[in-house]
């Protein structure tokens, strides 16, 4: 079997010591953080606002009773007519709106997807260059640009923390990876997130969950983002359940903590990047239609178990095995467990409390063929980032033979290659 490189990702660039530079970003994280945004739109002077809303959240979160009186006597264009994760069709229909009202400033508002949208029309409105040479990478973004202002309504990627956008193009996922896509304030206040149901708090949740695991062991980890993912994973295990149950719209502590959680866990992935569970999650996502970060935990123990093995040639990390080892126990310590099954054991059990599914059978990835496409269509970037080298026979022998999912029949892969 043989991994298929997808064009299409761009290196991440200073893989091993990128760091945030948070002076360059305005955060605002607690409980009706929300309402200094009218604020940060009056001192910004601008006059011409443009909105990127997800229209249901606009309204069911609450963010559009403190938003609209601030757009009052304003020159305001709205776009909200877009699809569930990115699409470049969706992109370009937001750029000719940008364009036409020529923006001082963009609000966006929502999950990942509204935010990732923000970023995306502001990077290619600001450009002389089409949304497609942007998303694939064959042109650059250069021009100076209107502050972006982030407002999340789930507690999950912590997209408002990084400089990353995901787009499709022909069917084909871009993460674009762009300092430039960093919004200048980011307005984290978990009431937005009280109205959300279970099943999205749990699934977005998963995702901050699983972003903040695979930073720890990531080979572009650094000291500051392992204390980002550290903090985001003891938050994470401490409150994920409650906030799931907590769905009745009353305050809690556990959807503050979960706000926090998220939004670190951005932090993190904006400077290690994510790796092999993320790399397999993008197909099982398109493909059979799981929420993103149902879909990443799917692979996130076996994983765990995967990489703890990992010796000097097949380390991925520079720093060599000993190093990526370290983090493993690190990551022990933060699950308060003394094995990596008892770790594996943990973490699948969070995942069923907060109800979703733990296993590919569970989602009806029930054969080889499947599995086998998943592990073709990995993304290799992300894969590039896992600490022990992966190739398409050690997934899916991995994944074929993981004691949830041993049904799986077929012959097993021929030989296969990273990229
Ligand atoms: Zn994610």
């Amino acid at each position: 079997m043989r991994l298929r490189q997808s064009p299409s990702f761009r290196m991440p660039k200073n893989t091993h010591m990128q760091r945030i530079n948070s002076s360059s970003q305005i955060v605002r994280l607690r409980e009706e953080a929300i309402s200094e945004v009218d604020d940060i739109l009056r001192r910004s002077g601008a006059h011409r606002f443009f909105l990127v809303v997800d229209g249901n959240a606009y309204t069911s979160s609450g963010a559009d009773k403190f938003i609209e009186p601030s757009l009052v006597g304003r020159s305001v264009t709205r776009f909200s007519n877009f699809e569930e994760n990115p699409k470049l069709h969706d992109v370009e229909k937001g750029v000719s709106l940008y364009k036409d009202l020529n923006p001082d400033i963009i609000l966006t508002v929502g999950g990942g997807t509204a935010i990732d949208m923000g970023k995306l029309i502001r990077a290619v409105g600001c450009t002389g260059d089409s949304a497609r040479s942007i998303a694939t990478g064959s042109a650059q973004i250069t021009q100076v640009r209107p502050p972006l202002v982030a407002v999340p309504t789930t507690s999950g990627t912590g997209s408002e923390a990084t400089q990353f956008a995901v787009v499709c193009v022909d069917q084909e996922k871009y993460s674009i990876d762009d300092s430039s896509l960093l919004p200048e304030y980011a307005i984290v206040d978990p009431l937005l997130t009280h109205s959300l149901p279970p099943k999205i708090t749990a699934a977005t949740g998963l995702d901050a969950f699983c972003q903040a695991v695979e930073s720890i062991w990531a080979v572009g980890a650094n000291q500051e983002s392992i204390a980002y993912a550290s903090e985001a994973i003891t938050l994470s295990l401490e409150n994920l359940a409650n906030a799931t149950r907590d769905s009745a719209g009353s305050a809690s502590k556990a959807r503050m903590a979960m706000a926090r959680a998220a939004h670190l866990s951005g932090k993190a992935i904006n400077i290690s990047r994510t790796t092999a569970a993320h790399a397999l999650s993008y197909v099982i996502t398109s493909r059979h239609n799981v929420p993103h970060g149902v879909a990443v935990a799917l692979t996130l123990s076996p994983m765990l178990a995967y990489n703890s093995k990992v010796v000097a040639k097949d380390c991925a990390d520079p720093r060599g095995p000993r190093e990526v080892l370290k983090r493993i126990d690190l990551l022990l310590r933060l699950l308060d467990v003394e094995s990596v099954s008892e770790a594996c054991g943990k973490i699948e059990a969070m995942i069923t409390e907060i109800g979703c599914p733990n296993s590919l059978r569970q989602v009806g990835i029930t054969s080889a063929e499947e599995l086998r496409e998943i592990v073709e269509n990995v993304n290799l970037v992300r894969l590039s980032n896992n600490p022990r080298l992966a190739t398409a026979d050690a997934l899916f022998h991995l994944l074929s033979t993981d004691s949830r999912t041993c049904q799986f029949e077929g012959p097993a892969a021929s030989v296969g290659v990273i990229a």
